[in-house]
């Protein structure tokens, strides 16, 4: 890393190009207005991988092992997204995923971190960080992405925020974005949908209690409940309405969550059971926030369909899992329709955001409506998706051209030779 350069980045820029922040209203305090940002620090790579969930890890090893240059771009001090962050330590859908998603399986369980489908967290950040450095991803932790440069539909940088070292520029060929929230899309300039505000699915802070054997008696909330050894339950039964994307709301949600958690335990205890709280999600869980506006909208037909794309990069056969914002232990009453879905596949397409040519979109933001974004958001799919997105990356900056113009057969070929499905066994494959 070149610190501390203090390149003054409107200076080096040319008329054509634009500085877009993520949160415009919040980045001119009157101050500083005409005031040119300091840039402190400058990398640059062939594919930029932006927010280290599952989504995003799994597209920075996939992309590294095809033998580019790549930098993974993480707000936290860690990687796994909600699945480390926000406390969500439970895989859900997983038959027809295979590739990364079983590897890290693999070495999870290697490590003692899985029982079933549950895993530990902490060991889960083990895991993604060996598998990052391990296949060549150079990491940035701790560092907050704030906006894009950008020249026509090209993103020519990523600009990010390290506490310690202040602005830096992240310049490459193609970037990915695995925000969750579709930040960089959205700052790019792309199109996207978000649910009005009373559909947005609840907000979850998840949290881990010191519980022997068996489970605490008194849920309030239809959640899901899991355990990883005799001593710890892990709880997803707060729930929140909120819109995340609203930084005010975003904090009282949080206050809340951590209100419920108080209450749910006091119960425990008023009625004498012996409880203690280990550990409550670092952040609450988002289940929901943008879709970017892609080259297909996946839609709930197409699951019910178990439609077989002819440029599909990944299966999935999880329920349409929409969460209402009442709070109630009936699953009927806080669930939409979640009815088994036959196994569909999710299209390349969905991956590109309309408006910006460099740009991939993996995870739970990817082009899909609210239906089918609520079955394909879960931890294994993500991975599958964030796997084929890092591949189309790595392959479009190999060969200098744009993602929307790589060949998919060849990203298909690499997803089957990384041991992911993607074609569902003879006799299912409707198209
Ligand atoms: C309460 C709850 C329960 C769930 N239960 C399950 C379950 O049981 N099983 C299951 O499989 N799935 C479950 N899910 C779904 C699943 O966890 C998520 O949908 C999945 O993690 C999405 O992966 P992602 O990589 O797209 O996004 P995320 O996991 O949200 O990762 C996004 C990453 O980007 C980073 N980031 C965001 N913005 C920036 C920025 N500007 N700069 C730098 N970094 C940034 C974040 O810190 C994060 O690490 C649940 C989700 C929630 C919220």
């Amino acid at each position: 890393m070149k610190i501390p350069l203090f390149l003054s980045l409107l200076a080096s820029l040319t008329i054509a190009t634009e500085v877009n922040l993520l949160f415009p209203s919040f980045s001119k305090p009157r101050g500083m207005r005409g005031h040119p940002l300091k840039i402190s620090f400058e990398e640059e790579a062939d594919v930029v991988v932006i927010g280290g969930g599952p989504a995003g890890s799994a597209a920075a090893i996939a992309s590294a092992r095809q033998g580019v240059k790549v930098i993974l771009i993480e707000r936290f001090d860690f990687l796994g997204g909600a699945g480390t962050s926000m406390g969500v330590s439970l895989f859900m859908g997983q038959d027809v995923v295979g590739g990364l998603y079983d590897e890290i399986r693999e070495k999870l369980r290697e490590k003692q971190g899985l029982k079933g489908n549950a895993y530990d967290p902490d060991v889960m950040k083990v895991v993604l960080y060996k598998m990052c450095k391990e296949s060549g991803v150079s990491l940035f932790l701790n560092s907050w992405a704030l906006g894009v440069v950008k020249e026509s539909k090209r993103i020519k940088a990523i600009l990010i925020h390290h506490p310690e070292v202040g602005i830096g520029l992240i310049k490459g060929k193609v970037f990915v974005d695995a925000t969750g929230d579709a930040d960089i899309a959205v700052a790019a300039g792309a199109p996207y949908e978000i649910s009005p505000e009373d559909k947005i699915m609840p907000l979850t802070l998840c949290y881990i209690l010191w519980w022997r054997n068996g489970w605490p008696p008194l849920w309030r909330n239809y959640g899901a409940v899991w355990r990883m050894d005799p001593f710890r339950v892990f709880a997803n039964q707060t729930r929140i309405p909120a819109n995340p994307l609203d930084p005010f709301q975003l904090t009282e949600a949080e206050i809340e969550g951590r209100k419920e958690i108080k209450e749910q335990l006091e119960e425990l205890l008023d009625k004498g059971f012996k409880v203690r709280l280990i550990s409550s999600g670092p952040h609450i869980g988002v289940r929901e926030s943008r879709r970017i506006i892609g080259d297909y909208i996946l839609k709930e037909e197409d699951l019910l369909e178990g439609k077989t794309f002819e440029d599909r990069i990944a299966l999935c056969n999880y329920p349409i899992d929409i969460h209402y914002q009442k709070k109630s232990k009936d699953l009927k009453e806080v669930t939409g329709r979640w009815g088994e879905v036959p196994t569909y596949s999710i299209p390349y397409r969905s991956l590109l955001p309309k408006g910006v040519d460099n740009l991939l979109v993996v995870g739970r933001c990817i082009s899909a409506s609210q239906e089918a974004m609520a079955s394909l958001r879960i931890q294994p799919t993500s991975i599958a998706i964030g796997t084929a997105g890092g591949i189309a990356g790595a392959i479009a900056s190999q060969k200098g051209i744009i993602p929307r113009q790589v060949d998919v057969k060849e990203i298909q070929a690499r997803l089957r030779e990384l041991g992911q499905i993607i074609d569902k066994p003879k006799g299912e494959d409707k198209t």
